[in-house]
């Protein structure tokens, strides 16, 4: 199968849009991500998946926890740079949570150990036990065909 036809058919697909974040070795890394989920009520699971490319895998590979930082429409920005879709240099600040670094006015920051981790095809997929959570109001940034949209 093309790989074009199957990344058009999973772009079908509108999804929030996140930055994981993590803390290995005392060095705080981040990386925009879509492939994000809720797993499970009791316990409080969610999953998410990094490719074997992504710089992100070794960090939480070695730290075991990562947060989920779920965008505003107001944190496109915070996006494009955590994908490495800009070239200037952006000065992020950090919030902590319980000794993790956590992207401030987040509508959702959600901390989790790694509980189980499954190398599928060219992705690790990593389940998160959810340990904190943070929430904020307002809208969220959506991703949508390769393009970022708002709900309103
Ligand atoms: P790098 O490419 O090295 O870092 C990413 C960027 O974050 C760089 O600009 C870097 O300077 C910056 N950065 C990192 N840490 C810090 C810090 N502490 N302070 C300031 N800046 C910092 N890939 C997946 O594997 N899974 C997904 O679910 C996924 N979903 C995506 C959804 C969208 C909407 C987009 C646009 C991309 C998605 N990607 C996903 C691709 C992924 O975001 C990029 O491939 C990313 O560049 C991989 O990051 P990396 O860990 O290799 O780190």
């Amino acid at each position: 199968m093309d790989d074009r036809l199957f990344r058009n058919a999973m772009g079908k697909f509108a999804t929030g849009v996140t930055v994981i974040t993590t803390k290995a070795d005392d060095v705080v890394h981040g990386m925009t991500a879509n492939a994000f989920m809720s797993v499970s009520l009791e316990p409080k699971l969610v999953v998410i998946s990094i490719g074997h490319k992504a710089r992100m895998l070794d960090k939480i590979t070695t730290s075991k926890r990562f947060v989920v930082n779920i965008l505003s429409n107001e944190q496109k920005d915070l996006s494009m740079h955590f994908a490495g879709q800009v070239k200037e240099d952006l000065l992020v600040e950090f919030e902590t949570i319980n000794n993790m670094p956590a992207i401030k006015d987040s509508l959702a920051n959600i901390v989790c150990n790694v509980k189980a981790s499954y190398v599928e095809g060219d992705h690790t997929l990593f389940i998160g036990e959810v340990t904190d959570l943070l929430l904020n109001d307002g809208e969220p940034l959506t991703y949508f065909e390769g393009k970022y949209g708002k709900l309103i």
